[in-house]
């Protein structure tokens, strides 16, 4: 018996709450690291390339207020120089001057090294610009050069500029704070939530966990309640459903227990009493010997029926039974099944009536079938009260034809109608007028009937009696030579049947 554990479930690795945890820290884990792994790695050569494409940028704008307003220039470039932290150079032919964000200045020599370099790439250059990258710890670590010319009434200038490649330190220390901020607050909500979304997940799980425990121990009250999800709702109602139904299936079962031992214990006594009879009494006298056999034979058969009964639930509820289906005259059929009735009912008072429709076929085991017509009709001599008043009527409707069996006997509540074809189900009355019967009858109809795809059904009232009622698809007429071959295939089926009826009671 599986016992519902909380203090393992908390800390089960396999359980819904650590598999979420560990995902959540996991997904965070992964998130923080390639968000700090883009920032150490990446970092320089965004900069870089961002840093050049804005060089290019200032150094356009430049050049143009160079060639359209020359008298602000100076204060427009230094005021670049300033606001993006870079060092502009402007070589006309009359002089060179350097614009570091404070003033204007002559070349102080500062660059003096790599304003040659480039100047030397753009005079090779055809392009009219030039830039080149420069690695290094010296002057102020890795820069950016970058030169182009700029010609003004005939006069050939060139624009350089210098800047830096490297962020400003205290930038990043602010960033690499702020990052660090920001991977605790995503590592401490992925905990809470991860925490948050498991608990909600599994209270659901674990309450219906304890409701089935509680169910595995025989409690039928309990309710399963799956509260918060779709999923878990729907799992709560299987659980109620599954659990009414073994309720009943407990409560049917002990009925059928107390019924069969019955059952069984009447005709087993009565077996054993004619047997002392005989053995002690009647045994000399042959008359009154096979009278008392008779019974014995009689009681024999009870016990057959039900056994029988038995047998044939349980090898419809394990699918344990194969059909043998032919094309058959069912009016036929039904015909057999009054005859029979009609001989053995006459006798004790009944009156049967047989309203066949014109001949029709179906396609279905013809003795199967038979069956449930037997056992309908059984039922309503078994049921009919003082209404000894039975009707077997086949009625087409549409492409099917209805095999009907009504009697005018006691009925059946309305509330009960729909349990009758359960197994070992007996109606309230039944109990009150201790009619013979296993509550096996109709289970067995209905698994034939299923078997068949057919339709079935009982329309009944209280007091005034009942309609059993079956319904099969019809197909044409076989021809001739096909019906010789299927009443030889039937002869073989019913032999088959016979020797395995004979084999069984063997054993
Ligand atoms: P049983 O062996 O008890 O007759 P069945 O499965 O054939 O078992 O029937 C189940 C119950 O349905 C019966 O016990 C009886 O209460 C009710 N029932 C069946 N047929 C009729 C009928 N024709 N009229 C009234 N009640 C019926």
């Amino acid at each position: 018996m599986a016992v519902y554990n909380e203090e393992r479930s908390k800390w089960d690795s396999g359980s819904i709450k650590t598999t979420t945890l560990f995902s959540f820290v996991v997904f965070a884990l992964f998130l923080l690291t390639v968000i700090w792994g883009l920032a150490n790695f990446f970092m320089d050569t965004y900069y870089e390339r961002a840093r050049s494409q804005e060089v290019i940028r200032t150094a356009n704008v430049l050049a143009t207020q160079f060639r359209q307003n020359r008298q602000d220039f100076p204060t427009y470039a230094v005021q670049t120089a300033g606001a993006n932290g870079i060092y502009i150079r402007m070589d006309t032919p009359s002089e060179s001057l350097v614009y570091d964000g404070t003033s204007t200045v002559i070349d102080s020599g500062q660059f003096t090294e790599d304003v040659q370099h480039i100047s030397n790439m753009l005079a090779e250059s055809h392009t009219g610009s030039v830039s080149d990258t420069i690695l290094g710890q010296s002057q102020g670590g890795s820069r950016l050069l970058y030169a182009t010319g700029i010609m003004t009434s005939g006069e050939e200038n060139t624009l350089y500029i210098i800047a830096p490649l490297h962020p400003d330190p205290a930038t990043i220390r602010i960033l690499r704070d702020m990052l660090l901020y920001i991977s605790s607050i995503v590592l401490v909500a992925s905990f809470v939530l991860a925490y948050m979304l498991s608990r909600r997940i599994t209270l659901p799980i674990e309450n219906l966990t304890r409701s089935a425990t509680e169910l595995s121990q025989g409690n039928y009250n309990v309710k399963f309640d799956g509260s918060a999800f779709t999923e878990t709702r729907e799992l709560a109602r299987a659980l109620n459903k599954a659990s009414y139904e073994m309720e009943k299936t407990d409560f049917y079962q002990r009925e059928i227990l107390a019924n069969v031992s019955h059952d069984l214990k009447t005709p087993l006594t009565m077996i054993r009493s004619y047997a002392e009879k005989i053995m002690d009494i009647s045994g000399d006298n042959p008359e009154r010997r096979s009278a008392d056999l008779g019974v014995i034979i009689n009681e024999t058969e009870r016990l057959n029926k039900l056994v029988g009964d038995i047998m044939s639930v349980s090898n419809l509820q394990s699918n344990n039974i194969e059909l043998h289906k032919e094309t058959f005259d069912i009016v036929e059929a039904a015909r057999d099944v009054y005859e029979s009735y009609n001989v053995l009912s006459s006798s004790q008072g009944f009156e049967i009536h047989f309203h066949p429709c014109k001949s029709c076929y179906v396609v279905g085991d013809r003795t199967r079938l038979m069956q449930v017509m037997n056992n309908f009709v059984d039922n309503a001599v078994k049921y009919a009260g003082d209404g000894k008043y039975i009707d077997i009527k086949l009625t087409r409707n549409g492409k099917n034809v209805r095999f009907r069996c009504i009697d005018h006997g006691i009925g059946i509540p309305s509330d009960e109608i729909a349990h009758v074809w359960d197994k070992y189900y007996r109606t309230s009355a039944n109990h009150e007028r201790a009619i013979e019967g296993t509550g096996l009858g109709l289970a067995i109809v209905k698994g034939i009937l299923t078997l068949h795809n057919a339709k079935y059904g009982v329309d009944s009232k209280e007091g005034k009696g009942s309609d059993f009622w079956f319904e099969l698809e019809t197909v044409r007429k076989p021809n001739k030579k096909t019906m010789s071959t299927m009443e030889l295939d039937r002869r073989e089926i019913e032999e088959k049947r016979k020797e395995e009826a004979a084999n069984g009671q063997e054993s």
